[in-house]
Parts: structure tokens; sequence; C-alpha cells
């Protein structure tokens, strides 16, 4: 007892172990594509601001471009001094000629034009500088954190931006936002030009990438020469929802443990019912009850089919088609098989004696291959002095598929001196044409087709196809589940010697109580004739 508990309190402790788990990868998963949405839009939020820049540069440029004032005058100087003034973002503005700078708004006029160096970039004719000094105010240029600048220079105006305006302040330290696209070449360049921990096509491809930890969003804008990237360290993805994974893995281990205390249970009720079911037979503790077979014409009962019966410890009355199932399959229904024969023939033996009573037992595929089957039979019968015409032989469709074996042991019970029956016809997988196959003495039909009688189900269509088939074949007929009068009267009017079962003649009753009504019936027939 205490091992069955320790086992299955390790089993829900695995499958709480187990829930937990899944819970947490699912907890994972789904955190890991919140936070890869939240970085693809903190990625959208930063192009967006970097457009802004990026268009004051170019409006920048433009006014200054069209001032109609005289190159580098002071009038000149003084509208870019007030621009800049105004503008949160543009440092400078110079005005350049032939690859050399002229003057700017914060250096003023210089007294030898300076030569601008070579472009960093050169994309649809604007000329882009990164990490230059050389254009930057006083004021920034001695700042060493601001000395270097990125400069856009259009036909003969420049503009300087600080390039840590490019950056999204809540990015990760070292991952610098802002980059310069030139799409031509697919190449990325930083504004402030370190290098990056994306290469230019993984930065034009837009994708998220995963690299040392760190999850990489980068985003290329539709309207200017810019990318970004933004960073985000997996951990930090993961611990933004605690709640949701606790909750998670709480909801995971509960049904984890649920759904493995429901296996559990259901594997040692199984287990129990199984070890209960051979202590029964062991224990000679099955019973049988008989149903009546009666002749629909004259309502005489000509026999009965015995039906095992099982209370298991509980007091439960467990159903034979459950019981039996697990019987055949732990390999255990020829122990049943035997106690039912033995039980039959000593039960109503004295009605078996009659002559024209028969009782008709259910066999299973398993007996029919069991070599000492046959002998068994022959023993019990012999025993208590039984005819074997007195013992039919129902066998399912089912049991008969492995033809070679069924043909053999009809053979054999035939010759024995057994009626034989396919039980349940019509249900199985065979058609009726294989019934020329088996050298039966009857059929007995299901009880879904005798349900069926006057209904408008396909079932019904076939039964006056059975009747016919089995009179050709010169077939015994029993139709099983009779229940109303209606279908009695239908298969009374197919042929004599049609016989009936259900429970409009009686339900399955225990020996002593067959006999009673049995001979009650008997006597009442002698009375009236
Ligand atoms: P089966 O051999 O087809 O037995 C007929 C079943 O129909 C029996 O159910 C019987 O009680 C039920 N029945 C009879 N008349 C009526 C009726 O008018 N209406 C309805 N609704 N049902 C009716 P039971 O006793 O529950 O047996 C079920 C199955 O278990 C049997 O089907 C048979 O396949 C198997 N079985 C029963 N006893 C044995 C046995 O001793 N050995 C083997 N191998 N199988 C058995
Ligand atoms: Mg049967
Ligand atoms: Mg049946």
């Amino acid at each position: 007892m205490s091992v069955k508990i320790t086992l299955k309190a390790g089993i829900v402790l695995a499958g709480i172990v187990l829930g937990v788990a899944v819970a947490y990868e699912v907890a994972q998963a789904i955190q890991l594509r919140e936070g890869r949405l939240e970085l693809r839009h903190s990625a959208e939020q930063t192009m967006t601001a970097e457009e802004h820049l990026a268009a004051e540069a170019n409006d920048a440029i433009a006014q200054v471009a069209d001032d109609n004032l005289t190159f580098c005058s002071d009038r000149e100087l003084a509208f870019m001094r007030a621009y800049i003034f105004r503008s949160p973002h543009v440092r400078d503005l110079g005005r350049v000629k032939e690859g050399k700078l002229y003057c700017s708004a914060a250096i003023g006029r210089l007294a030898e034009p300076m030569l601008t160096p070579t472009p960093t970039m050169v994309v649809d004719g604007r000329k882009i500088y990164v990490n230059i000094r050389i254009m930057l105010s006083g004021d920034a240029a001695s700042s060493a954190s601001d000395a270097a600048g990125a400069v856009l220079e259009i036909g003969s105006v420049s503009a300087v931006m600080n390039p840590r305006d490019f950056n999204n302040p809540n990015n990760l330290p070292g991952i610098f936002s802002g980059m310069l696209l030139d799409r031509s070449r697919k190449r990325v360049l930083p504004v402030l030009g370190q290098t990056t921990p994306l290469t230019s096509e993984e930065v034009i491809a837009g994708d998220v990438i995963e690299r040392g930890g760190i999850f990489y969003q980068p985003i290329c804008s539709q309207r200017a020469n810019l990318c970004a990237i933004v960073g985000k360290p997996r951990a930090e993805m993961l611990s933004s929802s605690q709640p949701l994974v606790a909750g998670f893995e709480i909801g995971g281990g509960l049904l984890g443990g649920a759904f493995a205390l429901i296996v559990v249970q259901f594997y040692l009720r199984h287990r129990s019912l199984e070890s209960q079911l051979r202590r029964a037979v062991r224990r000679h503790t099955l019973t049988l009850v008989y149903q009546p077979v009666v002749n629909l014409q004259t309502s005489e009962i000509v026999g009965a089919e015995a039906l095992v019966r099982w209370v298991n410890e509980q007091g439960t009355v467990v159903n034979p088609e459950i019981f039996v199932a697990l019987a055949e399959e732990q390999g255990f229904i020829t122990e049943i098989t035997r106690l039912v024969v033995q039980r039959a023939v000593t039960e109503l033996r004295d009605l078996l004696l009659h002559g024209n009573f028969m009782v008709t037992l259910n066999i299973a595929s398993e007996d029919l291959a069991d070599p000492r089957f046959y002998g068994h039979l022959q023993e019990c019968l012999l025993k208590a002095a039984v005819p074997p015409s007195s013992i039919g032989i129902e066998l399912t469709e089912r049991s008969t598929t492995d033809q070679e074996t069924a043909v053999e042991a009809l053979a054999q019970l035939k010759s024995i001196g057994h009626k034989t029956y396919i039980d349940d016809f019509g249900t199985g997988f065979s058609s009726l044409a294989y019934l020329h196959e088996l050298d039966v003495d009857g059929i007995k039909i299901d009880q879904v087709f005798t349900r069926s009688v006057g209904t408008e189900a396909v079932t019904a269509s076939v039964v006056p196809q059975i009747l016919e088939m089995a009179a050709r074949l010169d077939l015994q007929v029993v139709v099983e589940g009779i229940e109303t009068e209606e279908q009695a009267a239908y298969f009374r009017a197919a042929g004599r010697g049609v016989l009936g079962q259900g429970w409009l003649f009686g339900k399955p009753l225990a020996a002593d109580r067959f006999r009673e009504m049995y001979v009650q019936q008997t006597e009442g027939r002698q009375q009236v004739s």
C-alpha cells in the first residue's frame, strides 16, 4: 500500500515538475514575444526622432541655399546665426565652394578658405562626413565628448549636427542608435563612425538578432538615409513580468499534477480491476445468468444463452463487455471460459439432458487457438453426461478474422457434435459473402438490426438481405435484442424456424430462477395441450 502511495506521489510530483517546466517555457516564449514587440516599438520611435533631425538639417541647408544673400556676407552670417540660435539640433552652418569652407555661423569668415576632407559617404549627391572636429563651434569643440560632429553637405551649404542627438538615450550603453545608410551600396555606418554589433546586411534586413545574450532590433528609414539599432539583454526581456511567469508555473504545475493524478488513478484502478478479476477467476466467484431463446412462432423456450457476471470487491457489477475485454487483453480469457463451461454444464444439467434444450456459450478467439479448450469442453460434458448437441458455441465475427484458425476450430467443434453460431452478426468486418467460407449452423443477428426494424435506419434495409441469405445457406437464425412485439412480429413473418432472444421474452436470470421460469412455461403449455 505504502509503495503504491509513494509511487503515486512520485508520479504526481513528476507531473507537477513537468507542468512547471512546460509552463516556464511557455511563459518565456510569451515574454520574449512581448519583449520583441517592445523592442520593435522602441526602434520605430528612435527612427522617427532621427528622421526629425535629418529633416531639420535639410531645412537649414535649404533656407541658407535660398537666402538670396551674398555668399559669406555679414548679413548671411547673421541669418545663419539666427537659424542656429532657434534650432535645437543644428550646431553650425557653413558655406563651401569647390571643396573649401569659406565661412560658418560659429567661426565667421575664414581668412584662408579651408579644404574640406574627403566625405565619408556620398548618397544621392549629398556629402556626409562623420567624426569631424574642425567645423564645430568653439564651445562644442572644447568639450572632449562633443569634439566629433556629423556634417551634411548639399551643394554649397553644410550643416553640422551633434551625432549624440541621433542616439536613443534609453538604448543600451555602447549601442549607438544612429546610422547612415547607403542603400545602393548596401552599406551602413554609425554616425560616430564606431563599429556596430551587426553587419550592414543584417541591419538592412531589419530582423531581430540575438547575439551574446542581447537582442538587437535594426530598423532603416523609408524616407531618409538612416538606420538605427536598439538592443536589450535577454535577461531584461524575461524579468519584465515575474507575476506572469509565476502564474503560469503555478497553473502548469497544477495541471501537470492533476493530469498525472488522473493517469495514475486510471492505471491503478485498471491494475486493481485486473488483479480483482484474476482473484475472482481463481476463487470461482464469477457467476452465470441465462437468457431464454424462444421459437418466435410458438414462443416456446428452446434454449438459453449463458452470460457471465462479475460483482467486484467493492460490490459493483462490472459490465461483461469491460471485463471480458480486459481478460482478453491480458490473456486470461481462457480461464474464464473454462469456468463458464463447467458452470453451465452443471447448473442446468437437468435441462440439458432433456434433449431439445440447448445452452449457447460465448467463446473468444483465444479459446479457439487453445488446443486444451476442446479437451476441457469434452471432459466437462463427459463428467456431466451431457450430450455435445446440447451445447452451442457462439463466436463473434471478430474472433473469426483469422480464417484458417476459425475454419479448423469450426470443423473440430462440429465433429464433436456442437452447434456453432456467428454472434453479433452484421457488426464485424466481414461481409455476408464470408458466410460461405465458414461452416456454421446459424447466425445471431445483432441488436442494432433488431432496433432498426420499422425505422428509416440504413441497417433496416440490410435485414431482409441477411434473412434471405441465411435461408439460402440453410442457416439457423437467432434474432438478438427483441424488446417489442412489433420487432417480434417482423421476424416471425420472416420464416418458420427463426428464433428470438430479448427482454420481450425474458431478461438473463440466475440458473434457479431460469429453471423456474422454464418449468412454469412448459407446464403451462402441457396443460393447454
Ligand atoms: P452478446 O453475446 O451479444 O450478449 C447479448 C447481450 O445483449 C447481453 O449483454 C444481454 O444481456 C444483452 N441483451 C439481451 N437482450 C437484450 C434486449 O432486449 N435489449 C438489450 N438492450 N440488451 C439485451 P451482456 O450480458 O451485458 O453481455 C455483453 C457481452 O459480453 C456479450 O454480448 C458477450 O459478447 C460478452 N459476454 C457475456 N458473457 C460472456 C462469456 O461468458 N464469455 C465471453 N467470452 N463473452 C461474454
Ligand atoms: Mg452472445
Ligand atoms: Mg450478440
